[in-house]
């Protein structure tokens, strides 16, 4: 042991200890359906077969992947959006019998030679947005599915009771059974059926399980997630990580899921079948030495995980506080990363699938849980990321214990933190305005800092609690918009522009109102304001890298795509721009880190045998990207006004807010509005608020025009059906949906650059609002 470091055994982990009767569980497990199949090598990446189950019917199949599918959707992603397109309807809904979950991994997924290389993706119609959602996640189910024989799970209809679905990949058998007597919460629920389905009563044994799960908040929410398992031998308990946004664990429990879990005993780092292992190798050994080389000089990943962005938000202003009023706040120290450091169990490897030496997935072990139904108990809480302990920013909770708590509770309850933490702080402004009270919530004080209050509120969620504010507060801020204007409690246009939804989807913990482009990276996306397809306020506004309106639409065609490449593969994408190669300052393009970009198209080509160069990786998410927005105007929600984002991510709203950036405000009112400084001394705080409001808003449309044109979409946001032929995306009815799509925008005078508002002018900001449908 090296000198000074303190010896594992003197950490005490695990959890406490359980009394389950297994047996009895077990017993109570009736097979409703079973399939068998005949395992086949993985060749290249792809099993070649994608599995099909229907809980209505309780059918089950294979179906076969073609050259043709890999072609055009190349994996991951891709394949759930085909995959998706072939099952569901325009007028599908998230509860819709035919809507489907779909669990998908790519060809790079499973392999354990390059850093981050375990992520499934997960798709389905989003109960938030009503359109395609698209989560990552790690955790060990994508790769143990790809290796039992399969690219991606579809899991359609419901079932009449809870079930689970088994695909024990050793046994080469599919079996839906049901599971009546197994907690629904993920971190019990996850260690049952690891200990019941285990080959042996050995660790080495539940190692070879993962599950997919979600939990009660699930059940009575639009928050749900899903946690996917992975044993962790050296702590012996099941720890988990999330595919969160969207609502994808609502649909998987009103399917009436309880769990899906797949079980592969044998595998090894080939067992992907790679064109070229040796060359996976080098590229490989080059990552992991560059990550362990350099971590602790850069982010710091490996030590602290994603926490360490936590003071570099507070330093710039970014950090949202009280609802994203703030980007800053004198108690922000109390939870930088130092705090959290102090918390986690260390030593121990953190990597969310083998073979990830960044290891950011960092944990508490034996946290003592303070309320609630597992009060006392002690767990294994899972993380917190920066996402989270932003939450706890964002409702002014300063206290790192109770943003565990929250953490542990979400997790558990299988609701998505980003969220939940967003919404409730949204709450918590309307609750300081009077717009909200203990009366109108239920009994709930939901001011700011009220930390009670806010773990109140989830387990009144978890229990299903019939109070008309705690159903609505649970269905997100889109829904408590629309029913705090129906209500006529408050200023309609404040609690539009106060709730940070787009889309319907609550956005992620940044503070935009200084960058234009990363306003795009949120408001001119898929799925919604996540931070995951462009993250762009260094480049914009910290470096000034992309002043103009051709600099930030070419960021956010890039990126964007870039980005959407490693759902195609498996990927995670922390270790593409978390680490960076010492010399990457000296590069062109350093914000695209290109030797990793190139250690990418050698990875990719050495599994798949391909021969595409890094041109060809955009190109493949390119056709994805299209495909999945021109899925979105199908469903009715991908034109330019579902783009719209809320004032609060362009600037102030309140007087409060103003105020507390006054010189910021007044001087950009000077010196990109053209006021005079007298007149900005003889304006009005409120006065100053509308001529900023219109000038951003403004702003935002001229993106917006900038963005479509350089992607190659109408300037209503449609994928014009020459630009999908363009890409290969040659499929019939696509192309006949969005030529249809155009000409019902052409007919309403929606296909002119600016063209509905006389002389190049955007529109007056009051029209932007969502509610006032073009
Ligand atoms: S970088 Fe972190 S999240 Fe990504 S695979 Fe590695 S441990 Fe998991």
């Amino acid at each position: 042991m090296v000198e000074g470091q303190i010896p594992i055994e003197e950490y005490e982990t695990g959890n406490t200890k359980h009394s389950w009767d297994l047996p009895a569980l077990k017993k109570a497990h009736k097979i409703l359906a079973e399939y068998t199949y005949k395992k086949g090598e993985i060749q290249r990446g792809f099993a070649n077969r994608t599995l099909y189950v229907n809980l209505s019917t309780l059918e089950i199949r294979e179906k076969k992947v073609t050259e043709d599918m890999k072609k055009k959707f190349t994996g991951g992603r891709g394949f759930g959006l085909k995959l998706l397109w072939d099952s569901v309807k325009s007028t599908t809904r998230w509860d819709s019998e035919e809507n489907e979950l779909v669990i998908t991994t790519g060809p790079l997924c499973g392999a354990t030679q390059y850093p981050g290389s375990g992520k499934s993706l997960c798709l389905t119609v989003s109960p938030a947005t009503d359109i395609i959602c698209d989560s990552n996640v790690g955790g060990f189910f994508g790769p143990y599915l790809k290796f039992a024989g399969f690219d991606a799970l579809e899991i359609q209809g419901k079932a009449k009771e809870d079930v689970v679905i088994v695909v024990d990949g050793d046994q080469g058998k599919i079996t839906i059974e049901t599971a009546p007597l197994e907690e629904t919460n993920s971190h019990v629920l996850a260690e049952q059926l690891t200990f019941l389905y285990a080959s042996q009563d050995t660790d080495a044994a539940r190692q070879k399980i993962s599950v997919v799960s979600a939990g009660l908040g699930a059940d009575h929410s639009y928050w749900g997630c899903l946690n996917f398992s992975f044993y962790d031998i050296r702590r012996k308990v099941c720890r988990m990580k999330q595919a969160g946004r969207g609502g994808l664990g609502t649909v998987l429990r009103d399917k009436q899921v309880k769990a899906v879990l797949a079980k592969v005993e044998r595998f090894t780092g080939v067992s992907n079948n790679p064109a070229d292992p040796a060359a996976i190798v080098k590229v490989g050994t080059k990552l992991h030495r560059e990550i362990r080389d350099l971590d602790r000089y850069q982010c710091n990943m490996r030590t602290v995980g994603t926490g360490h962005l936590v003071e570099i938000m507070d330093a710039y202003d970014l950090l949202p506080t009280e609802n994203y009023r703030f980007g800053s706040f004198p108690k922000a120290p109390r939870i930088y990363s130092p705090k959290f450091y102090e918390l986690f169990t260390k030593i121990i490897p953190d990597g969310c699938w083998h073979g990830c030496t960044m290891a950011c997935a960092k944990t508490v072990d034996g946290f003592t849980v303070m309320t609630g139904p597992y009060k006392g108990e002690r767990v294994t809480v899972d993380g917190p990321e920066y996402e989270t302990i932003g939450c706890g920013a964002n409702m002014s909770l300063w206290d790192p214990l109770w943003i565990l708590e929250f953490n542990f509770y979400c997790d558990t309850y299988g609701l998505d933190t980003i969220s939940t933490g967003t919404a409730i702080a949204f709450y918590m402004e309307m609750y300081e305005y009077g717009i909200l009270n203990k009366e109108r919530c239920d009994g709930l004080e939901l001011c700011f800092g009220n930390g009670e209050a806010v773990l109140e509120l989830l387990h009144r969620i978890a229990r299903g609690d019939k109070g008309e504010f705690i159903i609505v507060a649970a269905k997100g801020a889109r829904r408590v918009k629309d029913w705090l204007k129906k209500k006529r409690w408050g200023d309609p246009r404040l609690i539009e522009d106060a709730g940070m939804e787009s889309k319907g989807l609550e956005f992620s913990e940044y503070v935009t109102k200084e960058s234009l482009a990363m306003q795009g990276g949120y408001g001119l996306t898929l799925k919604g304001p996540q931070h995951d397809e462009a993250w762009l306020i260094f480049m914009d506004m910290v470096n000034n890298e992309i002043p103009t309106f051709g600099d930030k639409a070419e960021a956010l065609h890039y990126f964007p795509m870039w980005r959407t490449w490693f759902g195609l593969n498996g990927l995670c994408k922390l270790p593409w721009n978390d680490v960076e190669p010492a010399n990457n300052a000296e590069t062109d393009e350093p914000a695209k880190v290109p030797e990793h970009v190139q250690n990418y198209v050698d990875y990719q080509n050495a599994m798949t045998g391909w021969h595409v160069d890094k041109e060809g990786l955009i190109l493949q998410s390119e056709r994805c990207y299209n495909w999945q927005r021109a899925m979105n105007v199908w469903l009715g929600r991908g034109r330019r006004k579902d783009d719209w984002i809320p004032y609060r991510s362009m600037g102030p709203v309140t007087e409060m807010e103003y105020i507390s950036r006054n010189d910021r405000y007044d001087r950009q009112l000077k010196e990109v509005c053209g006021l005079s400084e007298k007149k900005v001394e003889k304006m009005t705080v409120q006065d100053k608020i509308a001529k900023l409001y219109d000038y951003r808003q403004d702003q935002y449309q001229k993106l917006a025009d900038a963005v479509y044109y350089r992607r190659g979409w109408t300037p209503n946001g449609v994928p014009t059906p020459q630009k999908m032929k363009q890409l290969g995306m040659d499929d019939p009815r696509m192309l006949k949906m969005l030529q249809k799509a155009i000409d019902v925008d052409e007919k309403a005078g929606r296909n002119v650059w600016g063209g509905r508002y006389a002389k190049g002018e955007h529109p007056p900001s009051k029209n932007l609002h969502y509610w006032e449908a073009w």
